[in-house]
């Protein structure tokens, strides 16, 4: 295990980040946590050039240390980035737009969008774990004047999918997906990638859930007819997230979002929501850094592209 090298408070963040060279080198030292190793002949030892380059002392590769990662190309200086990435991670609402190009200064309001929409693709970690234990799952809309109806086929608003963890008293971790119905393929499919065989499952009696138990999960159905309850008292902590997520929204994003970009919204929203329990703000910084090393930065061009 390599020790987690971050700065904790803001004081720490502005005497580490100094200089183009200090975010260099830990752009690298996270890039390389077990040290640096050429890719042409696997010797450990280089030096780093002038242009931000590793050289090897053996072969003389030269390997870009910010090739790959989202620092790729920009023009602006890593410290900007850096204050950034510590500016959205440090608020517990989060940031939009056009908050970022007030307080950045920013001139122009697209510049700001695309890079908070290239930090939300580093907000899915690769691999990361499914949930597990006791797990409430339900399908809600987003956006739209009205709450929809489920079934049937979306207009002008998101149908999402939401997982919730459930310990004793307490909300674990979230996912989100968007889907594009509430068949039963599109929620056994969220449900398979994002929560662990074998942890209960607790749905509404929506038949598109029906399978789960087939599918090697515990699957307990609540219904309305049997309890006289609300929706929202069947499953409560999916019914409190979505709230959360709905006032954050229209909160600090005034709800102008299209419902193309609103899954990266819903990445960052997780990500912040998943460790709100993080002691230091510098940890949630640390983590985005430390898969903004390995995710590639997307031009303007693809992120407006619609997807699919
Ligand atoms: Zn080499």
């Amino acid at each position: 295990m390599v020790e987690e090298d971050y700065p904790k408070t803001f004081e720490e963040f502005i005497v580490r980040f100094q200089t183009e060279d200090d975010c260099i080198d830990y752009i690298a030292q996270l890039r390389w946590p077990n040290g640096f190793v050429c890719p042409r002949c696997q010797y450990g030892k280089a030096w780093k050039t002038s242009r931000n380059l590793m050289h090897c002392i053996q072969c003389g590769h030269q390997t870009s240390i910010t090739a790959g990662t989202l620092f790729q190309d920009t023009r602006k200086p890593l410290r900007l980035w850096f204050h950034v990435m510590w500016w959205m991670m440090s608020q517990k609402t989060g940031a939009s737009a056009k908050n970022l190009k007030d307080v950045m200064g920013f001139r122009s309001y697209k510049t700001t969008w695309t890079w908070l929409h290239k930090l939300r693709r580093a907000m899915i970690r690769p691999g990361r774990d499914r949930l597990r234990g006791t797990v409430e799952v339900d399908e809600t809309y987003i956006g739209g004047e009205e709450e929809g109806t489920r079934g049937r086929k979306i207009v002008k608003k998101a149908l999402i999918v939401i997982a919730v963890e459930v310990e004793v008293g307490k909300l674990g971790r979230i996912r989100f997906r968007q889907i594009s119905d509430a068949s039963a393929e599109s929620l056994i499919q969220f449900v398979q990638n994002y929560v662990e065989p074998g942890s209960v499952v607790i749905t509404d009696g929506w038949q598109g859930y029906s399978s789960l138990g087939a599918k090697g999960y515990h699957h307990e159905v609540r219904k309305i007819a049997r309890s006289k309850k609300k929706a929202s008292d069947l499953l409560p902590h999916v019914h409190l997230v979505v709230s959360l997520v709905k006032r954050w929204l229209m909160g600090t994003h005034q709800g102008a979002i299209s419902s193309e970009h609103l899954s990266y919204y819903l990445d960052e929203f997780a990500f912040r929501f998943n460790r709100r329990l993080s002691t230091y703000r510098g940890k949630l910084f640390y983590r985005l850094m430390q898969q903004a090393v390995i995710t590639e930065a997307i031009p303007f061009k693809k992120i407006v592209a619609k997807r699919k």
